[in-house]
């Protein structure tokens, strides 16, 4: 944030400051509210309500097939199969370390260049998506006890865990009772879009958050995806590192928007480019690594893309 300048005008607390400066007594014109700028609108891309009458929301992934003693909704690696894993972490501050990772089913945005739809884009789900993919409910979603999903994590043998989706914090109560059942010394982090906020026997339990808000070329709603409170909570908590999803240079002026109008610190901002292939995200880098520098803001790869491809479980 820039810094405020000191007014040395003398304080008059009776007095208009215009006042007390020899010039004109007549009231100065009230400057229209400052706004931020609309990428959305600028871009061509519908916001808010006309986005919704452009594209009504099927909310199929909110409604999970539940019994009454299974409460953590999973995404699979293959049908019956829960994404759980061990893999090295291949984005942000933890990149290069092994982890456990477990992949949480249900998002409440619709980023259109999303690399795991299959954790929200089920069959009847309207919302847009660049490959138009449907994906069949019961063989990519499945529900597990707490018990369950603490016991294949411990086994993997790690101590430190990953917590993905989808968007995690939509199961933030029951994802609380599965860590209080994990092996002491776990160290916790959890991957969020940004804008729900964490169930507190949640929060006292997670040692870090990747956030990544989605900008304006993910084709969500600003109303949807910016939570200004959400934002700002995550900017005071140290915890929170910042990870933003780039797609052409033009995205970083809006990184640099939100980066000033909620006090994110830029040593805990990450570039990142959008891509699923070595070969798109290598040559963003390229172009990304200069406005980095120049913004002091960090850069990061996708090193799983490069290791294993687009791929689930890894
Ligand atoms: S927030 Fe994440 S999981 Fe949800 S649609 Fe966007 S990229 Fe996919």
């Amino acid at each position: 944030m820039g810094r405020t300048r000191r007014d040395t005008r003398p304080k008059n607390r009776f007095l208009p400051a215009h006042s007390l400066t020899g010039q004109s007594h007549e009231p100065r014109p009230v400057p229209p509210p400052r706004r931020a700028p609309d990428f959305r609108a600028e871009r061509g891309l519908p916001s808010g309500p006309e986005h919704f009458r452009q594209n009504p929301v099927n909310f199929v992934n909110f409604a999970p097939k539940r019994d009454a003693r299974a409460v953590l909704t999973l995404a699979t690696t293959t049908p019956g199969e829960p994404e759980i894993f061990a893999s090295l972490q291949g984005e942000g501050a933890s990149l290069g370390r092994p982890v456990a990772f477990v992949r949480l089913s249900r998002c409440n945005l619709a980023c259109q260049w999303c690399d795991t739809a299959y954790t929200w884009r089920f069959t009847g789900d309207n919302r847009p998506h660049r490959d138009d993919l449907a994906f069949e409910r019961t063989a990519n979603q499945l529900t597990l006890e707490e018990a369950e999903v603490a016991a294949r994590i411990a086994a993997l043998g790690q101590d430190r865990l990953v917590i993905t989706g989808g968007e995690p914090l939509l199961q933030g109560a029951a994802l609380a009772k599965m860590l209080a059942l994990l092996p002491e010394g776990m160290t916790v982090e959890i991957e969020t879009n940004g804008t729900v906020a964490p169930h507190p026997a949640l929060d006292s339990q997670v040692a870090q958050y990747n956030v990544s808000p989605k900008l304006a070329h993910s084709g969500n709603p600003a109303e949807l995806a910016l939570v200004p409170e959400r934002l700002a909570a995550f900017a005071a908590d140290p915890r929170a590192w910042f990870k933003f999803v780039i797609a052409r240079p033009e995205d970083v002026t809006e990184v640099l928007a939100l980066q000033q109008a909620h006090a994110i610190p830029g040593l805990r901002i990450f570039l990142m480019p959008e891509g699923t292939s070595s070969t798109v995200i290598n040559e963003r880098l390229r172009w990304l690594a200069p406005l980095a520098l120049e913004h002091g803001l960090r850069l990061t790869d996708r090193m799983h893309i490069h290791l294993y491809g687009d791929t689930r479980g890894t």
